[in-house]
């Protein structure tokens, strides 16, 4: 895979399209990005052949469908996802079932354009797959699209890059290189993020905000996830809550389950966040940056409990300390009133 990154990369489109021999390329985007789509198609110039800008959340099947029909009827040769892990991830969606190449340009913290995983909604229902059928081929980082990502979503977004890297750190798959990544970008996000949400343009913190976000889709496409992402999973698949702020309330919880059953983990998390202790200066970190802190305040259920403690217990991904559904409770119980974890 290509990277290209730095502050006013969107220059080099063409350049990076004409190596890939896309000549006939869609634009895709969220509504809410169309004017970025359109910067993109300017920069372009006789490259791209239009824009489709119905990119959704949690990548549903039927959207996908209407996508493809652009794609056959524009006889489009090349995609071009500018957006979040909701533009990438339907970007990843065609590449699947066309095998057309794609350039990701990513302006949230979430990730997806690092990894070969894809996950997919129909009839209600999220299925994730790995294969690198879905990873892009170049991606171009440029740090002025994300000076105009609202502070609010910054945030969680940066923490939702942050849980990646934290999982990285306990994996079962771990390794070294990915260990000292995952350090370096939880350092860089925490000390990155409070200075954007003070001050959303300032752009030597969206620049290292960036870098850690590279650094987190890394990890979290080279080893496999734990406890709280088949968490995230459940409450954002069965419960459609909002992928980004579910990760930031979840997180300090998770890792204060796995504590004792990670303690190395815990003392490189705990050093990069500049806190005495891991689950602790994540809740920290979180309520400094003034992002939801539980998970009524973002609109679950306190009924829809039990069913996400049987969902996560019945199929676990590898975790440090075992599954146990008593102690889940408990978590999901302390996520939900948003209290300190424990
Ligand atoms: P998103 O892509 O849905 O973006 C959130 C909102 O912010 C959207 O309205 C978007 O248009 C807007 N936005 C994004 N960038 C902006 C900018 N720079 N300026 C102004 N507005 C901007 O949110 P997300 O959290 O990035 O992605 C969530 C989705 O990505 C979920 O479906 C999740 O499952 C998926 N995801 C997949 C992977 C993977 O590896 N497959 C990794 C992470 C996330």
């Amino acid at each position: 895979m290509r990277v290209v990154f730095g502050d006013g990369t969107l220059a080099q489109l063409p350049v990076e399209a004409e190596r890939l021999e896309m000549t006939r390329i869609l634009v895709l985007s969220t509504p809410e990005q169309r004017d970025q789509a359109g910067d993109i198609l300017a920069h372009l110039g006789k490259r791209a052949i239009g824009s489709f800008d119905r990119a959704t959340m949690h990548t549903p099947v039927e959207i996908t469908e209407q996508a493809l029909a652009v794609v056959r009827d524009k006889v489009v040769d090349g995609i071009l996802s500018v957006g979040g892990g909701s533009t990438i991830g339907l970007g990843k969606a065609i590449a699947l079932r066309t095998d057309l190449p794609q350039i990701a340009v990513p302006t949230t913290y979430a990730g997806s354009e690092m990894t070969p995983i894809i996950g997919e909604t129909k009839d209600g229902e999220k299925l994730t797959q790995r294969t690198r059928k879905v990873l892009p081929e170049t991606t171009v980082y440029d740090v002025s699209l994300t000076l105009s990502l609202p502070p609010a979503i910054s945030a969680t977004s940066g923490m939702n890059a942050i849980a990646h890297a934290v999982e990285a750190l306990y994996a079962e798959e771990r390794n070294p290189i990915i260990s000292l990544m995952a350090e370096a970008a939880i350092r860089a996000l925490a000390d990155a993020l409070p200075m954007i949400v003070a001050k959303p343009d300032d752009r030597d913190a969206r620049h290292q905000a960036l870098y850690g976000a590279w650094l987190c889709g890394i990890a979290l496409g080279s080893v496999g996830m734990a406890l709280h992402h088949k968490l995230c999973h459940v409450l954002g698949g069965s419960f459609n809550l909002p992928h980004a702020p579910t990760h930031t309330v979840v997180l300090p919880h998770a890792v204060a389950y796995n504590a004792k059953g990670a303690p190395d983990a815990m003392r490189r998390i705990a050093s990069a966040l500049g806190a005495e202790d891991a689950a602790q200066g994540l809740y920290d970190l979180a309520q400094r940056l003034g992002a939801p802190l539980s998970l009524a305040g973002i609109g679950m259920r306190e009924a829809d409990i039990e069913q996400a403690v049987a969902q996560a217990a019945a199929r676990p991904y590898p975790n440090p300390r075992p599954i146990e559904a008593a102690a889940l409770r408990r978590l999901l119980q302390n996520a939900y009133s948003g209290q300190r974890p424990a």
